[in-house]
């Protein structure tokens, strides 16, 4: 859906000025212009006294699906630092690039990011767009959106990937909106129709109880967005070289109406759920928050990390970024230990492809028993600390 002004019919009197949400109108020469800003979501022809703007319906027939070439994968970067979700990407989107015989392309947003160009061709990019500027060195909705979007209509690319993290979660819909396409969030698996090109893209849904496969069959580009740690990661090949495409974009006030003042790591920032090889997970059933400290001497001796089920999130015992399942991170560590969690479907979906599933629950029912490999029935707090006992007499 877009919008668009009938100039004859304009009387400049300003109301869809202040009723925007997005502030994407202006007035020139007394007749109110929609900017870039616009998401298409109509309130301004619904307010307009004088039926000056109507809501324009994209004509299907009008897009030529056969312009759109090219696997896109938006390369997430923190600090310079290439976010592991973005070489899944790159994994996954070889596989799709391959099967439909065209090229894999990175594209990367920041400041001062020239040294990850041969980072990205080395994880298997063909060619990486790259948007070298000051006004890019934090991620910004308006300016990262301007630039992609920019680089999307002038490069076409058939699909897009894009992390599920917090910032693809953000910047997905917003270029999905801006490019008049379609876009499926969270997914878990993506498969491709070699012929039409319809990239299939599974995600659970109905609080993952079926899993539900969306296509989109008449906007390009395909865009997804994909939950991190659930595609293996490309490999790392560096003598795999690529082109270089540096995008020319232009800042002008107001592009960017967002401003970062100051950016606060949470203490989380130093632990990395997906990249974890043990994870230490605890349930309601730990009691409380102090039950954490001992999952945590526990994961310090194994040299892996704690994670939490949303009982103990919402318990308000650990914050929400350690939380595995359907709503939290999905993790595929080597071992992963359940301290005191039932097993819920939710949980489940976050941890199932863990290699080694240690459950300890003192209810012998527990749902958890049914995906563990190693279950223990009894009390976490008697046997969590025979574990650690355990390990210090190894260690002796
Ligand atoms: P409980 O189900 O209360 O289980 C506690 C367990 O601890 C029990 O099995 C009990 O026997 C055991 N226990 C108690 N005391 C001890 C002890 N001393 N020693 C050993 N065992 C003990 N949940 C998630 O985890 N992640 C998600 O991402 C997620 N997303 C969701 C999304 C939706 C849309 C919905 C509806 C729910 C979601 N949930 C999610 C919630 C999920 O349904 C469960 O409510 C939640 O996982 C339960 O957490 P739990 O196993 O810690 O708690
Ligand atoms: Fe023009 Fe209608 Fe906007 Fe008034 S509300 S400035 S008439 S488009
Ligand atoms: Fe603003 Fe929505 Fe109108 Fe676009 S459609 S100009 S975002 S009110």
């Amino acid at each position: 859906m877009a919008v668009r002004v009938i100039n004859e019919k304009c009387k400049g009197c300003s109301i869809c000025i202040k009723n925007c949400p997005f502030d994407a109108i202006t007035m020139v020469n007394k007749i109110a212009v929609i900017g870039q800003a616009c998401t298409g979501c109509g309130v301004c022809a619904e307010k307009c006294p004088f039926h000056a703007i109507e809501k324009v319906e994209e004509d299907k027939a009008h897009i030529d699906l056969s312009q759109y070439k090219g696997v896109w994968v938006f390369a997430e970067q923190r600090n310079n630092k290439i976010m592991p979700v973005a070489i899944e990407l790159l994994g996954e989107g070889r596989k799709l690039a391959d099967q439909i015989g065209t090229e894999l392309c990175a594209i990367v947003c920041g400041s001062n990011i020239e040294s990850l160009t041969e980072e990205l061709f080395a994880y298997g990019a063909d060619k990486v767009y790259t948007a070298d500027y000051p006004e890019l060195a934090t991620y910004t909705t308006d300016g990262y959106t301007k630039v992609i979007f920019e680089a999307i209509e002038k490069y076409k690319p058939e699909i897009v990937l894009l992390g599920a993290t917090h910032i693809g979660r953000d910047l997905g819909p917003s270029l999905a909106v801006k490019a008049n396409t379609g876009l499926t969030a969270d997914c878990t698996k993506l498969e491709i129709d070699p012929v039409d090109k319809k990239i299939k893209q599974t995600r659970p849904a109905f609080g993952g109880n079926l899993m539900a496969t969306i296509v989109c069959p008449n906007h390009r580009p395909q865009m997804s967005t994909v939950r991190p740690g659930v595609m293996e990661k490309a490999i790392y090949n560096p003598s795999h070289k690529g082109e270089v495409v540096k995008l020319d974009v232009q800042f002008h006030e107001g592009d960017i109406r967002t401003k970062v003042i100051e950016v606060i790591k949470t203490l989380h920032d130093a632990v990395s759920l997906t990249d974890a090889e043990v994870i230490v997970s605890g349930g309601r059933g730990l009691g409380n928050a102090e039950g954490f400290e001992l999952l945590k001497e526990l994961a310090d001796k194994l040299g892996g990390t704690i994670a939490a089920s949303r009982a103990s999130v919402d318990a308000g015992w650990i914050d929400h970024s350690y939380q595995v399942g359907q709503t939290g991170t999905t993790v595929k560590p080597k071992i992963y230990f359940a301290c005191g969690i039932s097993g819920a479907i939710q949980h489940i979906a976050g941890m199932k492809d863990s290699g080694c599933i240690i459950a300890i629950n003192k209810n012998d029912t527990a749902p958890i028993f049914d995906v563990a490999d190693i279950g223990i029935v009894g009390d976490l707090y008697q046997i969590i600390p025979a574990i650690i006992e355990e390990l210090d007499k190894q260690e002796a």
